[in-house]
């Protein structure tokens, strides 16, 4: 008889993305030549330079991976982190493309990534290897608002997008668009509104929307709402801090433990995660923090009895070697391919709902389109409306107030009658475009019935999309 080869508990995470990928592709009716141009990576820029630290000059290694052209320009973050490779670049960049797809927003995914880790280097220092990435992007032709439009990620945040902006700029003096060669910028520097807190605020409306249906969760168990469900996180960065933070403000969900760097925190009757985040800026770590008890590691967030677990750090966190561990009922993938292929599996059969990363996080790519806009539009959102509808409001409140001979609170009134600001209307199109995603994954699953997860469904749901775009280009005949 023969042995079934045991799966290493390790697989890559390009490995993990192209066995997803595989799986979906089967029920998407594309031709295979078609499949086959969707699934590979366009192009794949690697590159070193050099850059002085201290006395001495070191060669960085930096990639920039364009996976699809079906749509231009590409978009995708760059991430700073001692672990990037070309494989982590080329998987991200892929799923970028279908994260695009499903939300809606016409780009082809890419991906940027320089192998240093910040905490080694002073800001002027990472100021400089960010400039020099950039005019090597410049050289390449492999940035521009209509060519490829970096973002933050892991490791980077709006203060290297305006490094990156300021580059583009002295390089391309008199581009009109040039604003739109970068997202995620700070606000004064051509930036927008909300998109900070944007990634986790759409983990939040993916959440919401999975939660809110009561065949779903009557299989797992739960009632419908976010009020009052458990979550565990992990990590508390950018999209860690703000999915706590809106899940615990807006839904009324009890965060009860949280991991980071440095170890976890635990305490079931919630944590607060403002003060936790502000304990953690004051002494360097969230251990200590008199709100909750210190764990004895930080990898035990992923086992802890919780309704959600949300991996907000990087891949691979949850492996065929801890996944028969996971106690959660729902885990919402705020990271990308936090859950690695084989592991998912495991989970699958064990009843676990898998909020899938290309939907689950897409909150940062879709207010990234809103930044790229308003950078093409030259306009704030809300500029010329705000005023209008505020007059038109109050007129109609005292319409109402003459008819009826009440007069409504001065409070009210002024709620009722407030026209939308820039903030107003980015939360109103992400909440939107979370909504209407899960929508379509959601009807794959009632179309498909062999489709039982939502990452497979997902997938189809961008494969139908980039299918048609590529066929509407008569590529595939
Ligand atoms: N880095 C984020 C992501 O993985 C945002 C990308 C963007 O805004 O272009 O989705």
């Amino acid at each position: 008889m023969s042995k079934k080869k045991a799966q290493p508990a390790h697989i890559s995470f390009l490995d993990s993305v192209s066995r997803n990928f595989d799986k979906a592709a089967v029920h998407s009716g594309l031709p295979k030549g078609l499949l086959s141009q969707i699934k590979v990576c366009n192009s794949v820029y690697q590159m070193r330079f050099p850059v002085k630290v201290g006395n001495e000059y070191q060669v960085i290694e930096a990639y920039r991976v364009q996976h699809s052209h079906h749509r231009l320009p590409t978009k995708g973050g760059i991430r700073y982190s001692q672990k990037v490779n070309q494989d982590e670049v080329m998987a991200l960049a892929s799923l970028m493309t279908y994260k695009c797809a499903i939300v809606d927003v016409p780009f082809g995914g890419a991906k940027g990534g320089v192998k240093i880790s910040p905490r080694d280097y002073t800001t002027a220092q990472l100021q400089s290897i960010t400039r020099r990435y950039t005019a090597e992007l410049i050289r390449k032709n492999f940035i521009g608002p209509g060519i490829d439009v970096p973002a933050p990620d892991y490791g980077t945040g709006s203060r290297e997008m305006g490094w990156i902006l300021d580059t583009y700029m002295s390089f391309k003096g008199g581009e009109i668009d040039a604003a739109g060669c970068v997202t995620g910028k700070p606000v004064n520097q051509s930036g927008i509104r909300g998109r900070t807190e944007a990634t986790g605020r759409g983990v939040y409306y993916s959440l919401r929307e999975a939660v809110s249906y009561k065949d779903d969760m009557a299989k797992l168990g739960l009632t419908t709402g976010m009020e009052g469900k458990t979550i565990a996180i992990q990590g508390l960065g950018n999209v860690g801090y703000h999915t706590g933070v809106i899940c615990q403000e807006e839904g009324g969900a009890t965060i009860i433990c949280v991991a980071e760097y440095e170890g976890a925190v635990y305490n079931e009757n919630g944590i607060d995660i403002k003060a936790l985040a502000k304990h953690r800026k004051k002494t360097g770590s969230i251990l200590g923090f008199k709100g909750a008890e210190d764990m004895n590691q930080r990898k035990n967030v992923l086992e802890v009895k919780c309704d959600i677990l949300i991996p907000a750090a990087l891949e691979n966190q949850i492996r065929l070697d801890n996944a028969k561990k996971i106690k959660a009922k729902i885990i919402a993938e705020a990271a990308n391919g936090p859950i690695t292929a084989g592991a998912e599996e495991i989970l699958l059969k064990k009843g676990i709902l898998i909020i899938p990363d290309m939907y689950c996080n897409a909150g940062g790519v879709t207010v990234s389109y809103f930044e790229w806009l308003k950078n093409l539009s030259h306009m704030r959102f809300g500029r010329m409306e705000k005023r209008f509808d505020q007059n038109t409001y109050g007129n109609l409140v005292g319409l109402v107030e003459r008819m009826t001979g009440k007069t409504i609170g001065q409070k009210e009134k002024k709620l009722l009658t407030r026209g939308a600001d820039e903030v107003d209307l980015v939360r109103s199109g992400l909440e939107e475009t979370m909504v209407t995603a899960y929508d379509q994954i959601r009807m794959v699953m009632k179309r498909k019935k062999k489709v039982e997860d939502l990452r497979t469904a997902a997938f189809i749901s961008a494969l139908d999309k980039i299918g048609s775009d590529y066929l509407a280009l008569g590529i595939f005949p």
